[in-house]
């Protein structure tokens, strides 16, 4: 009867443990799809807009004629200044 007990507990232990493994592999996984916000920090670009000189990270920077803005707004602002300037007439 002992020894029913303990093949019983054992399993239990067993199954406990295969849980407990499954879903720290499970965990590992997901932190292997996204990437901590530390190592994306590392790879940042960091750019300053044209208009305001305002850093922004490259990604969320709007680019417009090679050069980087921290929005449309100021990309349009660069645009009609750029398109603006006299050549003779104001
Ligand atoms: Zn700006």
């Amino acid at each position: 009867m002992s020894r029913i007990i303990f093949i019983l507990v054992l399993l239990v232990v067993g199954y406990l443990l295969l849980k407990s493994w499954q879903r720290r592999n499970k965990l590992n996984n997901q932190r292997r799809d996204e990437p901590p916000s530390g190592q994306i920090n590392k790879h940042l670009h960091i750019v300053s807009c044209q208009q305001c000189g305002l850093h922004i990270p490259e990604n969320e920077a709007v680019q417009h004629g090679g050069k980087f803005f921290c929005s449309l707004d100021h990309a349009q602002q660069a645009q009609v200044t750029h398109q603006s300037t006299p050549k003779g007439k104001p």
